[in-house]
């Protein structure tokens, strides 16, 4: 529960609304962690957030994207290189790329979901030959929404077919524009030996994980990241408690089997 002091050593603007931190631990004891995992992360006396980790699971630096929606989002996004930040963790589970190994996998992201997604592509990409096929599909809203948009063409040379598709299209948009959903059918994967991973709004997350059962995909090969409102992260206060399961513990990243009858209550 003590919370870590990491300086900001660089701050990158995504998109409008959106900055990726890569922060060093003051003590110089990198913070370990598995793809899917995320940290409670504040500015010194201010409120903290759960935020995912977004960074190379290899890298001693810790990487994390954070969207601006509200009073703890903003403030944490007026930190620039050289302020410090505190960080608890790393809390949850993780993705466990490698339960994919021979088979398929396929990563589908909403917006901001492809920061929890990025250390378990890195993953499948240090171990690229592991895997028969490795598909990313991102959804954003527009264009210039897109997170990460170099690294997406990168992730293409290097043997992972990456597909995005936007909600609204610019003039200059050569790609799709529709809803990710669209994009399920015509992926290059075996559905009987696929692993998915799907993060994004938690209606995005409903309807990709129903398409893939009917897909053929099992349910318990279907993993996603649920984000709850939380406070204490160590499943102690009860904010993100869906009946019995504790999304800061038990999650964030759960199979979707376990989720599906859950998956429609609503936070208060
Ligand atoms: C496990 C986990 C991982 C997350 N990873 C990231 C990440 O990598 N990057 C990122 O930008 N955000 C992430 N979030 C969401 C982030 O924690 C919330 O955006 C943040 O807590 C909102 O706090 P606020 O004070 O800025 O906004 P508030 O003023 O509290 O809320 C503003 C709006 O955002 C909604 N909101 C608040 N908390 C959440 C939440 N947890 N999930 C969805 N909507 C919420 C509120 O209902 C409200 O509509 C994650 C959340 C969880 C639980």
């Amino acid at each position: 529960m003590q919370p870590r002091r990491f300086v900001v050593r660089q701050r990158r603007q995504d998109t409008s609304d959106t900055a990726t931190y890569v922060l060093e631990p003051l003590d110089g004891r990198p913070l370990l962690f598995t793809p899917g995992q995320f940290t409670m992360l504040g500015r010194l006396g201010t409120g903290e957030v759960p935020i995912s980790i977004s960074g190379d699971p290899a890298s001693p630096l810790l990487v994390h994207t954070v969207r601006d929606v509200g009073g703890a989002t903003h403030l944490l996004l007026q930190a620039q290189v050289g302020d410090v930040l505190e960080v608890r963790g790393p809390y949850g589970t993780g993705w466990r790329v490698g339960d994919g190994r021979g088979g398929d996998v396929l990563v589908v992201a909403g917006g901001i979901g492809l920061a929890p997604l990025r250390p378990a592509v890195l993953d499948l990409l240090a171990h690229r030959d592991d895997y028969r096929s490795a598909v990313v599909l991102y959804g954003a809203r527009s264009p210039t929404d897109r997170l990460y948009p170099d690294e997406l063409e990168a992730w293409s040379s290097r043997g992972v077919d990456v597909q995005s598709i936007v909600d609204h299209g610019t003039p200059d948009w050569p790609g799709r524009v529709g809803l990710v959903t669209s994009l399920l059918a015509g992926a290059p994967v075996d559905p009987a030996s696929t692993l998915a991973l799907v993060c994004g709004p938690e209606v995005m997350i409903r309807y990709v994980s129903r398409s893939l059962v009917d897909l053929g995909v099992a349910p318990d090969r279907i993993r996603v990241s649920m984000e709850r409102n939380m406070k204490c992260g160590v499943g102690l206060c009860g904010h993100c408690q869906l009946r019995g399961l504790f999304v800061c513990t038990d999650g964030p990243v759960l199979p979707y089997s376990a989720v599906a009858p859950l998956i429609a209550i609503r936070e208060v």
